[in-house]
């Protein structure tokens, strides 16, 4: 349960005060605004606010006195044309605000986004909770034996059993001497801000997160593609989902140029055009790597 009752009481009662506004509001959006999706095990994204929509995309690419809306099928294809071309800053004119509860280690991938406003629960201030990150059993995978960088098999049985024993145990000991040592029953009490050195990176801690579609694309397009690490791919699962809402247009556009597009080399470009000719390409022949051959093959789907 990622939210207490108090919680979501406050959020219901946002949610029943809604405010007339003279600005543009996606009905998919206003669907999502507040609403926590459940991510990991105690985790969540929710959306806080939004700023524009497709439309206003269009608006400032075509500067406009007013709405900047042509028609539905007019917008789509301009909003195609400015993905395809790198004409980026249209999509800076829409912005999002998150409030996010991750666990640790996920936020330390996710900051390594700098393009974008955080603001993170203070530990010097309060008391973490006592939450951990403690993985589902399909997700407690081997080390990766061709991916330095990546997750082999799935463990199981008395194995899987094993490690998941040593996860509770360590976060539950550290959490255990962590509230001793802030306890101040009797004692003069560590500091909160130094209390916290303890606590293992699967602890969770929560953030408000706020950036321009234009960066989120890049956020999505590296952390909700299979190369990502699992634990950060589920939130930025969840949030494309929630820009698929927002602005549909452009996320189709993102999905196509993007995430299901590729970039090839000049010399890659070269080996298909030798294909098309018919010609016999190989790795040795083609001027790549045996390792840039092998994703090349994978992006023509040959196996070979
Ligand atoms: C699969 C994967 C594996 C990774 N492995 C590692 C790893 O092993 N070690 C590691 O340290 N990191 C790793 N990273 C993090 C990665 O190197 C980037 O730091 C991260 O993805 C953020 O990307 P970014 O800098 O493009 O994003 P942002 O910080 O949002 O920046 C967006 C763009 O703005 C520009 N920009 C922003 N700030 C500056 C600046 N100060 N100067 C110049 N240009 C700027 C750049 O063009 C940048 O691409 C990994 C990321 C992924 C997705």
């Amino acid at each position: 349960m990622p939210l207490t009752p108090e919680q979501l009481a406050e959020i219901d009662a946002l949610r029943s005060n809604p405010q007339p506004t003279l600005r543009a509001t996606v009905p998919g959006m206003e669907a999502h605004l507040y609403h926590a999706h459940p991510v990991l095990d105690h985790g969540f994204v929710r959306v806080i606010d939004y700023m524009g929509d497709d439309a206003a995309i269009c608006q400032a690419a075509r500067v406009s006195y007013g709405k900047g809306t042509k028609s539905v099928q007019n917008d789509a294809g301009l909003i195609r044309y400015l993905m395809r071309h790198w004409h980026s800053t249209p999509f800076e004119m829409c912005e999002i605000k998150l409030h996010v509860k991750l666990p640790v280690f996920v936020a330390r991938q996710w900051i390594r986004h700098r393009t974008a406003n955080v603001n993170e629960y203070s530990a010097r201030y309060s008391i973490l909770d006592r939450e951990f990150y403690i993985p589902e059993p399909d997700a407690l995978a081997a080390q990766s034996v061709v991916n330095n960088q990546g997750r082999g098999a799935t463990l199981e049985g008395a194995e899987a059993a094993r490690v998941l024993e040593i996860l509770k145990a360590d976060s539950n000991r550290a959490y255990d001497n962590y509230e001793s040592m802030i306890s101040d029953e009797g004692q003069a009490g560590l500091a909160r801000e130094l209390a916290r050195m303890n606590l293992p990176a699967n602890i969770y801690t929560q953030w408000y997160w706020k950036v321009d579609l234009h960066n989120l694309f890049h956020f999505l397009r590296l952390r909700a593609d299979a190369h990502a690490q699992y634990e950060i791919r589920v939130y930025a699962d969840a949030i494309c989902e929630m820009v698929k809402d927002w602005v549909p247009a452009s996320y189709a556009a993102f999905e196509d140029y993007r995430m299901g597009g590729v970039t090839l080399s000049a010399t890659a470009i070269a080996c298909v055009q030798r294909m098309l000719k018919g010609e016999k390409v190989t790795q040795e022949n083609s001027g790549m790597s045996k390792g840039e051959w092998r994703e090349f093959l994978g992006v023509l789907n040959d196996p070979a």
